[in-house]
């Protein structure tokens, strides 16, 4: 049997080395980010698909079937787990904003569906998955903010037609939106720096997009391993608002 490769296991000064003599930066981040702002992950210890919804999990309650079959289902269990609008950005996604405020930074691209690294200041945002910020009635397009859904009582409905309010997120069985995917693997077929962090890297197509990647350094920030620690340059195992964030950064 042949020896199997040490990990290029290290720490946050090395990650905020590589960062400082790269030029082309680019994020790629999953629900990890933002467990730290009160929002919980899906698969880890507190995650969601630890939690009993009772006979229904939740990768299919989000499922384009289950909203079209069951929307008030759907609906109860969306506010109550996916929609978070008291979370604040916290240390990693202040830590990218002043990267991409100093030009250090190319592009964040985000699984996670909470607006929360543009609330934090960033602009060159591909939310993959979509957003809860963003809502649209099914049969006249009106578009709608997060309040809507939030205040409905059972499915939300479009003031001007009647129609059911759907969120403007990719739910299981859809597909992500064609030019956030194109815009997404350009900037990652472009970086010479690919963060990696907060994602068990388990939903597709976000996990393969990072096969564009040619660059010199992949770096994984996680807390468990990874399918991507195989291939990466570095790996730092902790908690991702900890390792990325500024050293005068105090708040959590
Ligand atoms: P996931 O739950 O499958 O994996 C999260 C990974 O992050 C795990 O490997 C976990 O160990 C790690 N992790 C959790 N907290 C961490 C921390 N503080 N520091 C370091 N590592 C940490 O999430 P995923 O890979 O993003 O895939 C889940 C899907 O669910 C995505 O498509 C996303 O859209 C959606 N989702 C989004 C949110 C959100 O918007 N915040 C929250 C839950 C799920
Ligand atoms: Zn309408």
């Amino acid at each position: 049997m042949g020896k199997k490769k040490a990990l290029p296991l290290g720490d946050a000064a090395q990650l905020r080395r590589i960062v400082a003599r790269s030029r082309r930066v680019v994020f790629f981040g999953g629900a990890g980010v933002s467990t730290a702002s009160g929002i919980p992950d899906f698969r880890s210890g507190e995650g969601l698909y630890r939690q009993p919804f009772g006979d229904l999990d939740p990768e299919m309650i989000l499922s384009k079937s289950f909203f079209y079959l069951n929307p008030a289902a759907f609906f109860d269990f969306y506010r109550a787990c996916m929609v978070h609008p008291q979370a604040r950005p916290n240390a990693a996604h202040r830590w990218l904003y002043a990267l991409e405020k100093r030009d250090l930074l190319r592009g964040i691209v985000t699984q996670n569906i909470d607006g929360l690294h543009k609330l934090a200041g960033n602009r060159r945002v591909y939310e993959i998955h979509g957003t809860v910020h963003e809502n649209y009635c099914m049969d006249c397009n009106k578009l709608y903010p997060l309040e809507k859904i939030l205040s409905a009582d059972g499915i939300p409905r479009c003031d001007a037609c009647g129609g059911v309010i759907k969120p403007s997120v990719v739910l299981y069985g859809e597909a992500p939106d064609k030019y956030v995917c194109i815009g997404a693997c350009r900037e990652i077929s472009n970086a010479d720096t690919l963060i990696v962090a907060g994602t068990s890297l388990s939903v597709e197509p976000a996990a393969s997009f990072l096969d564009y990647f040619s660059g010199e350094n992949l770096i994984v920030v996680n807390q468990e391993p990874t399918p991507a620690d195989a291939r990466a340059t570095l790996i730092v195992r902790g908690d991702v608002s900890e390792i990325l964030r500024d050293e005068a950064d105090a708040d959590g």
